[in-house]
């Protein structure tokens, strides 16, 4: 598979590098070359398929033999004990949810996968790499959990100090091995500008196999286009087309939605749906792509200000405005609307959402207010409702179940390293 910079076309490289060196010199993004489409007879008796059997065909096209069949078996097999089930909300509303992973978020998806996948490339070779990751709260425990005893792979996960929850938080400071937490003084937009920088210092990348484990890599995209395929084979006997609607922060999830319609998944439309931090919805109403500082919401996991995959977002369309729109729409919610929907399901239909499910399934209603055609709607839910159960208590006034897994998280003491939003600060830690 053969991937360009979105700065540079002539910038290539293969698969390997652009998950070890996701970064390319240029700072812009690796794209896909071209994109290969999904066989047709897969797509047309892909309701008997199993969800690994459905990733294992999606990578198998996407890596074109640069990795054999049978490793991507034993990559998938590695990834996902885990499935994406398409649970009924009304008769033509469906929940997506993507939590039934190891920190409970649909990020793990991509970070399983991704650990698999290097772990595959680092046993051919012996080297040791170094993953730098910030986190606006769900990365950091997939990342964590992803990559937690991996050989060869050290962690160091910063994340904004007081901006996630207590779970969130127990999930990246609790494992120690080879997974370091840096909690630093200032918002996820600082985070990402300090591994941003560690990417392009030159004295850095001479001491260390830098790798960034943030959804610009490839490695953790691709993946996520399983589960629009899985939702799909699923869906299919309904005999309609299908809305994604997408709970969007730095656009990684939505853009693999996109990959997978780029590959020929039949999909009528995508909702992007956001919070207050509404670039992208405010791009599609106006055509000026306008980014802003980041505000902080109820749904934080997508307090954005600058999504890192907003080129990635608008290449799949040739950047251009008329015909992402054609495919994309956008809404945006505030906090109260947040809230007011997660007790709208709950009251009717007994269903607990976190604030990012609950931001989607605003934008799924919104889109429905706008068109009148027969479609399957379905909303992504990106994390389990439990990840933030003092604000799903607060708002529900009930007090709900807590998964084990996560109830005796709280219980370990976190390990943390403080640090100032300083660029001098974090390269001395990595140095020292
Ligand atoms: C990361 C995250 C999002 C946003 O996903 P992007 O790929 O960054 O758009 C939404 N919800 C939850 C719970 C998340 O952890």
């Amino acid at each position: 598979m053969i991937f360009q910079s979105t700065k540079t076309a002539s910038l290539k490289a293969n698969l390997e590098d652009a998950i070890f060196n996701s970064l390319p010199a240029d700072n812009g993004l690796y794209m896909p070359e071209y994109i290969r489409q999904i066989s047709p007879d897969f797509l047309e008796n892909i309701e008997n398929k199993t969800f690994k059997e459905i990733a294992v065909e999606v990578a198998d096209t996407l890596f074109e033999g640069e990795i054999t069949r049978s490793k991507i078996e034993n990559i998938i097999e590695q990834a996902y004990d885990f499935e994406a089930p398409a649970v009924g909300i009304t008769s033509e509303d469906y929940v997506l949810e993507l939590f039934h992973g190891p920190s409970m978020a649909f990020k793990d998806f991509g970070a399983r996968f991704m650990a698999a996948l290097m772990s595959y490339f680092l046993l051919r070779s012996s080297r040791e790499i170094k993953i730098l990751v910030a986190t606006s709260g769900d990365t950091g425990g997939a990342v964590a959990q992803g990559f937690y005893k991996v050989p060869g792979i050290s962690v160091t996960i910063l994340y904004p100090s007081g901006k996630v929850s207590d779970i969130q938080e127990k999930q990246l400071t609790t494992l120690g091995h080879n997974v370091t937490a840096l909690e630093v003084d200032g918002t996820f937009d600082d985070c990402q500008r300090l591994v941003k920088e560690a990417f392009l210092d030159q004295e850095l990348n001479a001491k260390f196999n830098l790798a960034s484990a943030n959804s610009i890599n490839i490695a953790r995209l691709i993946p996520q286009s399983f589960y629009f395929f899985s939702a799909y084979a699923q869906l299919k006997k309904l005999g309609k087309p299908i809305v994604f609607s997408v709970p969007s922060g730095n656009f990684g999830n939505i853009s693999a939605g996109l990959l997978a319609y780029k590959m020929g998944l039949p999909v009528e439309q995508f909702v992007a749906s956001t919070n207050l931090n509404n670039a992208v919805p405010r791009y599609l109403e106006s055509g000026t792509y306008d980014p802003r500082p980041s505000i902080e919401t109820v749904s934080n996991a997508m307090d954005v200000g600058s999504p890192s995959n907003f080129v990635r977002f608008t290449r799949f369309f040739g950047d251009d405005w008329n015909s992402v729109t054609e495919k994309i729409s956008g809404f945006f919610f505030d906090n109260f609307q947040t809230q007011e929907a997660m007790r709208e399901i709950y009251k009717n239909h007994g269903y607990v959402m976190c604030p990012h499910t609950a931001v989607a399934y605003l934008g799924l209603k919104a889109y429905r207010e706008k068109n009148t055609s027969d479609f399957t709607g379905v909303f992504l839910s990106t994390a389990h409702p439990a990840k933030f159960s003092e604000l799903v208590e607060q708002t529900l006034e009930e007090s709900i179940e807590i998964p084990e897994r996560l109830k005796s998280l709280l219980e370990i003491e976190k390990v943390s390293i403080k640090m100032k939003p300083d660029f001098s600060a974090f390269k001395n830690f990595l140095l020292s």
